[in-house]
């Protein structure tokens, strides 16, 4: 039997076709395939505007740019994400404030926000991140943030392909800006790759502008005219303008041609994804009271993780050795997440923060293989060792 991994990418003929055809191209940096894919990923979450970048990282470090938040702002993050959600605004010199979230499902709620605005007073906005590819209770969390004066990014790094109750993730009915990662382990695969959607023009201009060096060659923006124009007018063939510093987050033309090909495939992705949750979710349901499945929300995930919440307290068990007994046995366990309260770097800042929810959902998250390739009885042979690994 070969060795399980909590996931992995499924790179298919057609998609090696489309890479091998573009390093045959002109093309190895910014060509016509990072327009394509752009607007392959508008048609797929119903965004108005995509920028496709580096990674989810730079997904997230562009949007923290363009919403300005920098030194005096505060943000809200749910404390159980990956680093890069916080690293995000950090590096822009903002400050980070945690929110709990649901013990049950991981998703921060609209009380948790709450409780973390009346905690620091005031935020300039949030990062709502939709784990495993369910989530929470979007409109809740916007009525919540826009009272307050918040602006809203979601960080969909899980989310591609999800479904909430009035659209598609990525379209922005419910933020300013949405950030999504195409790392070979999430539901579609680059390699490295990354994107930002929005529906505000003036929004996507700055993603856009500070994914290229803060540079514009478009010459209704110039402001230096004398050296912008010639004699008659026009814009010097030479010329670009950079009003602020930016960045090199450009993706290569040869990864959004992989990109752009797994992007037909998300719908399939999707539900065979759906397919392997329900087959665990029949074989898990044994193992109550001690295990139980991630709390559903009202949405229709495509799913990243496949995450199980056992209780290893009550059953005497240290996660460490279930997850190498596990893997002893070729079936790969994960983590999601350590929550960043519990980090050094933010500890020291933040000291006195408890967050009970987030502590307990960690206590007993364990993410299990998730990947469209799994056959149909991995499943059933995941749980049937983690039984035995529990001694259930
Ligand atoms: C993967 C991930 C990121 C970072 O994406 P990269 O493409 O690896 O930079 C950010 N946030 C979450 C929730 C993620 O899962």
């Amino acid at each position: 039997m070969s060795f399980l991994p909590y996931g992995r990418q499924v790179i298919e003929d057609d998609d090696i076709a489309a890479v091998v055809e573009a390093l045959r191209s002109d093309y190895l940096t910014t060509g016509p395939r990072v327009g394509e894919f752009e607007a392959a990923l508008k048609h797929a979450t119903g965004a108005k505007h995509a920028i496709a970048c580096t990674n989810g990282t730079a997904a997230l470090h562009l949007a923290a740019r363009a919403l300005n938040l920098g030194p005096g702002t505060v943000t809200v993050v749910p404390s159980i994400t990956f680093l890069a959600t916080a690293n995000a605004v950090r590096l822009n010199g903002g400050d980070v404030v945690f929110a709990d979230v649901d013990p049950a499902s991981g998703l921060m709620r609209p009380r948790d926000l709450e409780a973390a605005l009346d905690r620091c007073g005031h935020a300039d906005a949030v990062f709502n991140v939709h784990l495993a590819g369910q989530c929470g209770d979007l409109a809740g969390i916007h009525a919540v943030a826009r009272g307050r004066g918040l602006r809203i990014v979601e960080d969909a790094c899980h989310a591609i392909g999800t479904e909430h109750r009035y659209g598609r993730i990525g379209d922005n009915r419910f933020s300013d800006l949405t950030c999504f990662s195409f790392h070979p382990v999430k539901t579609i695969a680059m390699g490295e790759g990354g994107a930002v959607t929005t529906n505000d023009p003036a929004l996507a201009d700055i993603v856009a502008r500070d994914r290229t060096h803060g540079m514009t060659r478009e010459p209704s923006a110039f402001v230096e005219r004398a050296q912008a124009f010639d004699g008659a007018g026009t814009a010097n063939p030479w010329y670009y303008e950079m009003e602020v510093p930016g960045l090199n987050y450009r993706i290569p033309d040869v990864l959004c041609a992989l990109g752009t090909s797994q992007l037909k495939k998300l719908d399939r992705f999707a539900a065979r994804r759906r397919d392997l949750v329900a087959r665990y979710d029949a074989e898990l349901a044994n193992l109550a009271p001690h295990v139980k499945k991630l709390k559903r929300t009202a949405c229709t995930p495509a799913w990243h993780l496949y995450i199980a919440l056992i209780d290893f307290e009550a059953l005497g068990l240290e996660r460490a050795a279930v997850m190498r007994t596990l893997a002893g046995k070729g079936i790969g366990t994960q983590v999601h997440y350590i929550p960043l309260h519990r980090q050094p770097y933010w500890r020291d800042m933040d000291p006195n923060v408890t967050l009970p929810g987030a502590d307990d959902y960690y206590r007993r998250t364990l993410s299990l293989p998730l990947f469209p390739s799994m056959a149909d009885a991995d499943p059933a042979r995941v749980i049937a060792a983690l039984k035995s690994a529990l001694g259930l």
